[in-house]
């Protein structure tokens, strides 16, 4: 019985809807300027960025895969530098590390989404260089577990926070705990811009002065050319969206948390569904849910019932973890991670859902459960 009005996985359109006037003001200006490449919108977007997440440098780049590159390299990574990162991120997570000369050692993860710290710590060798969990989700890893080990073994952090702007574990934005962290703004993450974009943070004076020159051909400010570099700038279009969407997003991060309350509160009695940590479940993090990612032991089925009825769901990553990209060269076997993949899928999340929306996708599931009850 197909539903009249779909409930769409991501709602571009709609979001844009929101806010055209807006959206086209700040494009217009910038047209208007004819400015495009490192101009003003930029530095006031850096700075604006800098000021919300408590950092001293940020560098807005080209995505949020080249902000990686970019900061592995400029963090001095060397050929044959193993990184430990979780094999539950996206392939550019692991490809970076790569494509910086380095080579991603794949961990373990936790009921709550992040990297097992006791998983790392069987992983770390005499080439171990770094430690780069993935703040997947929204959420920030107990960050305090990993820097007890990277101390322990004199490892770097490194941070891929494309998930997690404004995520915070112990009142300390993710991003910020290590050499260097990154953003991406690719349009369906949290802060997303109208194509690709992404940003690297560092509070390290010379790292920030490598980023730099890296991300504009070698380039210094007097336009001298002093080191080998590339072509990675955040368009300075992108940069003006960027900062004006800046301006509410604690209201974006707040709403998602409430739609993650309401979840919550409707699925939580549910025994054959497994729930991410909830907004309020402890003090330590502030969640700020990029993506709702549940389980269910009947998943495939489920995402079944909720497409009939016009509801659209989603497995991250095409539900392939990177250790099982076997063509790669992976040949780890991860228990907690291969389980979690048999289970999970996404439930919509973004600002354009109301919460009859977020009722219905529940009532659906609760439908769906209810059923399946009657049938046995
Ligand atoms: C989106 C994402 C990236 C890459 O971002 P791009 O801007 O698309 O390059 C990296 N890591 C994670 C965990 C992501 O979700």
């Amino acid at each position: 019985m197909p539903s009249a009005n779909k409930i769409p996985f991501f709602n571009y359109p709609a979001l844009y809807k929101r806010d055209e006037n807006g959206l086209l003001g700040v494009l217009t200006d910038v047209l208007e300027r004819g400015a495009f490449i490192l101009q003003r919108d930029l530095d006031a977007f850096e700075a604006a960025l800098a000021e919300f997440l408590g950092v001293r440098h940020v560098f807005g780049v080209a995505d949020g895969t080249n902000a990686m590159i970019l900061g592995l390299r400029a963090a001095g990574l060397k050929p044959g530098d193993e990184v430990i990162l979780p094999s539950h991120t996206y392939i550019a997570t692991a490809a970076s590390v790569h494509f910086a000369g380095g080579k991603p050692v794949l961990a373990d993860m936790l009921p709550d989404h992040m990297i097992d710290p006791a998983s790392v710590e069987k992983l770390v060798t005499p080439r171990t260089r770094a430690i780069m969990p993935v703040q997947v989700n929204g959420r920030t890893a107990d960050m305090d577990a990993l820097r007890k080990i990277a101390d322990a073994h004199g490892l770097l952090i490194f941070e891929d926070a494309a998930q997690a702007l404004g995520s915070m574990y112990k009142g300390r934005c993710a991003g910020t705990f290590g050499a260097f962290g990154t953003f991406s703004f690719y349009p369906a993450k949290v802060l997303g811009c109208f194509g690709d974009g992404g940003a690297v943070v560092t509070d390290d004076d010379a790292v920030a002065e490598q980023i730099a020159l890296l991300r504009d051909h070698g380039r210094n400010a007097d336009g001298e050319v002093v080191a080998w570099g590339t072509n990675s700038r955040l368009d300075n279009m992108q940069a003006a969206v960027l900062l004006h969407k800046l301006h509410s997003y604690p209201a974006e991060m707040e709403r998602r948390r409430e739609i993650a309350h309401l979840y919550e509160t409707e699925l939580g009695g549910l025994a054959d569904i497994t729930l991410p940590p909830g907004p309020d479940a402890d003090p330590d993090h502030y969640d700020i849910y990029q993506n709702y990612e549940i389980e269910s032991g009947r998943r495939d089925a489920l995402r079944q019932h909720l497409s009939d009825n016009g509801i659209g769901t989603l497995i991250q990553w095409s539900g392939t973890p990177v250790h099982k990209m076997r063509k790669l060269g992976f040949t780890e076997t991860l228990p907690a991670t291969e389980a979690f993949f048999e289970r999970c899928f996404m439930l919509p999340m973004h600002t354009a859902l109301s919460d009859d929306d977020v009722k219905r996708i529940c009532g659906t599931i609760q439908g769906f459960y209810s059923k399946s009850a009657k049938a046995a």
